[in-house]
């Protein structure tokens, strides 16, 4: 049976090869997930890492890991012991073969709806910056999605990525449920 860490390998391997758009988005914004979403100033900003990915980043001296405990953290029940928080120091500029698949995901989430139909979404927590593909929700690469989405399909075999990406999918459902109470509807 594989490692944690070698499975994310794999990914990584795959998702190397395919590009979300024809060109780099991050001239619209300034690349502003990276740099705003990576940095170091704000304490809350950073990239939570999945199981096995701490292995396989330990020693990149381009990122700086913080170790805590999953308890101090809004995480699923089935988090115990340690979790990794990565900040990029020298953002947008990263080794792009190694970036963490927080980073290869977005502007997109994975999504288990309510029939335990699985999908990947436009990212829609609230960010301290905007992002125009999420705004204008611009269509993707093909290639880009399917590996993606094939992608997480083998990450929420773990059973602890599946519930993290259960728990999101809920409190996204919920908020919303509540948008739509909001409106009336
Ligand atoms: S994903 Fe969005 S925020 Fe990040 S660089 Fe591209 S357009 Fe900018
Ligand atoms: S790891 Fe790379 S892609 Fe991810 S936030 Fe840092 S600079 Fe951006």
């Amino acid at each position: 049976m594989k490692s944690k860490r070698e499975i994310i390998k794999e990914i990584y391997d795959v998702l190397n090869h395919v590009e979300l758009l024809d060109h780099d988005c991050g001239v619209h914004c300034g690349a502003a997930c990276c740099v705003k979403g990576g940095q170091y100033s704000e304490e809350d900003m950073g990239i939570y890492l999945l199981p096995g990915e701490e292995e396989l980043l330990k020693g990149q001296d381009w990122l700086d890991i913080k170790v805590s405990d999953a308890s101090e953290h809004d995480l699923p029940e089935s988090w115990k012991g340690k979790v990794y928080f990565a900040r990029c120091k020298t953002p947008p500029i990263c080794p792009r073969d190694m970036r963490p698949i927080q980073c290869r995901t977005f502007p997109l989430a994975p999504h288990i709806d309510s029939d335990g139909e699985f999908t990947l979404v436009y990212n829609d927590l609230e960010l301290p910056y905007e992002c125009p593909l999420i705004e204008e929700e611009t269509p993707l690469e093909d290639d880009f999605v399917d590996a993606l989405l094939d992608s997480w399909a083998r990450l929420v075999e773990d059973p602890l990525i599946y519930d993290l990406v259960k728990m999101d999918s809920e409190a996204r459902e919920e908020a919303f449920e509540e948008l739509l109470d909001k409106l009336g509807y």
